[in-house]
């Protein structure tokens, strides 16, 4: 697939002086090559999107989302298409790209309801004869920098919502995995947006610089890593700008004894190692507690050490490869740091090799147990499929642990006590919290959230969030005296 750049309702081929290998990282093939887009690209389009706003944002809102039901029923016929694209460039299973599809078209579907979200409010008689109002007005050139793991779910955080509430957008995609919105645009542009409206920028670092030092870019997404999401927040803010930084996570999960062992086994199992482990919501350690310990670490054990993994495409396949030799290479060396540092492996998941992809970036299940508390590998984000093993001996050390961590994306708790539970809601820091749940992602009508080195900004992406980030407020007060009134 060739790979260029939607500027101005066209496909142009951006002056790159260097392009990257997209590689299938199940097969090692090369299966398309990234432009890197210099900042001239990003003024192309941020200008092209700033002569669309006017326009744009008087285009009545009952009539902007007739573009979006139309891209939605794009989406949902093409969805196999896409799926398949994910698989190839990012790795994971053809199920686990068709269910990030569905949480795209989700948020399209929330974002169609901008003609009730984006009212603004209104008190008559604030004093006499004088009426007040709130109006939502879109901010203008907006801009999402996008992370590999979600190539088609991530910029539907945003775009949608943006697009409804009278934005013109650009999208970045990570430069490993281009190819899904690349296609995707093909469907924007069938959904027929006018000229302008919605841009494809392809690139990496340059391209971001070009983003956030835009003058008439107003507003900045991005999802990515933890160094990279403050560099975002920072420079952006910098120049001005409205920004929402997501960043990484090490997410942990408790299982205390009374918890159904089978199904938190499962789940966790499914949270841990679906995506590879490459998941902003995959549990990253569990802590046990009380006699919690010998029943999961046996049954996690098993779990791990009999997941299928191999070529996402391939029927029975549950677990696909990492996205690149890059990560291989720095998960095995991470579990390698765990083994130094005292822990056990007791399912190793390094070396791997897929008997028929012995080209592909594959990292099988692994367990590290006894994790040290306060250890390095207690505290990296590992991004991969490893699950570390803590115990404690009660539930108040357990929530402790759990905040102890830089990060705060996601906390699970599995217990069938009604008081743990309300407990755990009150006082685990994160933002996203599981009670019997491995991967506690929001519907698109409820925010995305993530608190402490996790996120930085204030409205996070999806549903009123979004309808926030993308408006911006007016105030009128108006004095209309009684006298003035004519007769006619
Ligand atoms: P990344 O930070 O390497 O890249 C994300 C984006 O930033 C890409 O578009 C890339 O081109 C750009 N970028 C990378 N380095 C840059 C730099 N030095 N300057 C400017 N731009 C730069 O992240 P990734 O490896 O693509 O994604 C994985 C990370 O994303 C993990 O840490 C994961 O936890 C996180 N993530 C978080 C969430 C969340 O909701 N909190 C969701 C998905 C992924």
């Amino acid at each position: 697939m060739e790979i260029l750049n939607y500027i101005n309702g066209e496909w142009v081929k951006p002056n790159a002086a260097e392009y990257l290998d997209v590689i299938n990282p199940a097969t090692g093939e090369v299966i398309a090559k990234t432009p890197l887009s210099p900042k001239v690209e990003v003024d192309a389009a941020a200008r092209a999107a700033s002569a669309a706003f006017p326009g744009w944002r008087r285009v009545p809102v009952n009539d902007r989302v007739q573009y979006l039901f139309k891209l939605r029923n794009l989406l949902r016929e093409h969805m196999d298409e896409i799926a398949r694209l994910i698989t190839d460039e990012c790795g994971k299973t053809f199920e686990e790209s068709k269910a990030e599809m569905v949480r795209a078209v989700e948020n399209v579907e929330v974002a169609c309801g901008m003609p009730h979200l984006g009212k603004g409010e209104f008190v008559e008689d604030i004093a006499s004869g004088i009426d007040e109002t709130m109006i939502r007005q879109p901010v203008g050139v907006c801009a999402t920098i996008a992370p590999f793991n979600f190539p088609g779910m991530i910029p539907f955080w945003y775009l949608p919502y943006a697009l409804a509430a009278g934005n013109t957008y650009i999208v970045k995609p990570s430069e490993k995995v281009p190819m899904t919105m690349q296609f995707i645009f093909k469907l924007i542009e069938q959904a027929g947006f006018p000229k302008g409206v919605v841009h494809l920028v392809n690139g990496a670092k340059e391209a971001v610089d070009g983003i956030l030092e835009h003058p008439v870019i107003r507003a900045v997404t991005f999802v990515g890593s933890t160094a990279v999401a403050k560099y975002i927040y920072a420079t952006a803010a910098a120049h001005g700008k409205r920004v929402q930084a997501q960043g990484g996570a090490k997410n942990p999960v408790i299982v205390l004894p009374d918890a159904d062992m089978d199904m938190a086994t499962k789940i966790i199992a499914d949270s841990a190692f679906g995506c590879a482990g490459q998941r902003c919501l995959a549990v990253s350690f569990a802590v046990t507690v009380g006699t919690a310990r010998n029943a999961f670490t046996e049954s996690i054990c098993d779990a791990a050490s009999s997941r299928v993994v191999g070529y996402g495409m391939d029927a029975g396949v549950q677990m696909g490869p990492v996205i690149n030799a890059a990560s291989k290479s720095r998960i095995e060396s991470l579990i390698g740091l765990g083994v130094q540092e005292g822990a056990g492996v007791p399912v190793d998941g390094r070396g791997a090799v897929i008997k028929g992809y012995e080209r592909g970036s594959f990292v099988r299940p692994t367990i590290l147990a006894d994790v040290p508390r306060g250890s390095e590998i207690a505290k990296t984000e590992i991004f991969g499929p490893v699950l570390s093993l803590m115990h404690v001996e009660t539930v108040d050390e357990a929530i402790e642990l759990v905040n102890s961590g830089q990060y705060g994306n996601q906390a699970s708790l599995f217990t069938s006590s009604g008081a743990a539970a309300r407990k755990f809601k009150y006082e685990a820091e994160a933002g996203n919290i599981g009670i019997n749940i491995g991967v506690a992602a929001p519907m698109a009508f409820f925010p995305f959230s993530g608190w402490k080195e996790s996120f930085f900004g204030d409205m996070h992406g999806q549903g009123m969030d979004a309808v926030e980030f993308f408006t911006q407020k007016k105030v009128v007060v108006e004095r209309w005296p009684k006298e003035w009134t004519r007769k006619f």
